[in-house]
């Protein structure tokens, strides 16, 4: 899964590429015209780059049944505080005290999945967005 930039209509303004915390942005193009592409294989999903962009040309690749993430959220239950989410994340989303229940801050979180990822324990929640 990952965001796709509408290439074609891309005037190349650069707000995508200086959103992008995970540097999944690529210029591309000639002396005549530059414009932006999303690397797949870098792209995290985050969405940063498709808020950022001011013509809405940046959209969520669901092709492969997947849908972007609304909000993560500790379980507290099952959480061990074991700390995998907290390094994974890429913008100190997360903090805790080791072997208490840790903590999303929602107004950072930027919504990439690494946490998820991170978690041996499924302890994380995920909401997906509606497309
Ligand atoms: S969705 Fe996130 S990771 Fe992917 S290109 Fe956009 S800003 Fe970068
Ligand atoms: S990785 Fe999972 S178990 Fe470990 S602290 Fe984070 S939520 Fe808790
Ligand atoms: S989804 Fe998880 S890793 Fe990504 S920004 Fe939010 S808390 Fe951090």
């Amino acid at each position: 899964m990952a965001y796709r930039i509408d290439s074609e209509f891309c005037a190349g303004c650069a707000h995508c590429i200086a959103a992008c915390p995970f540097g999944a942005v690529e210029a591309r193009g000639d002396a005549l015209r530059t414009y932006y592409v999303i690397l797949p294989e870098k792209c995290r999903s985050c969405g940063e780059c498709a808020r950022a962009c001011p013509a809405a040309l940046i959209t969520f690749d669901g092709s492969d049944g997947s849908r972007p993430i609304a909000r993560v959220q500790v379980d507290r239950e099952k959480c061990i505080g074991c700390t995998l989410c907290k390094r994974a994340c890429p913008v100190g989303a997360v903090s805790g005290v080791v072997k208490q229940p840790f903590e999303i801050d929602q107004s950072k979180c930027i919504h990439c999945g690494l946490c998820v990822k991170a978690c041996r324990k499924d302890a994380i929640l995920v909401e997906y967005a509606d497309q």
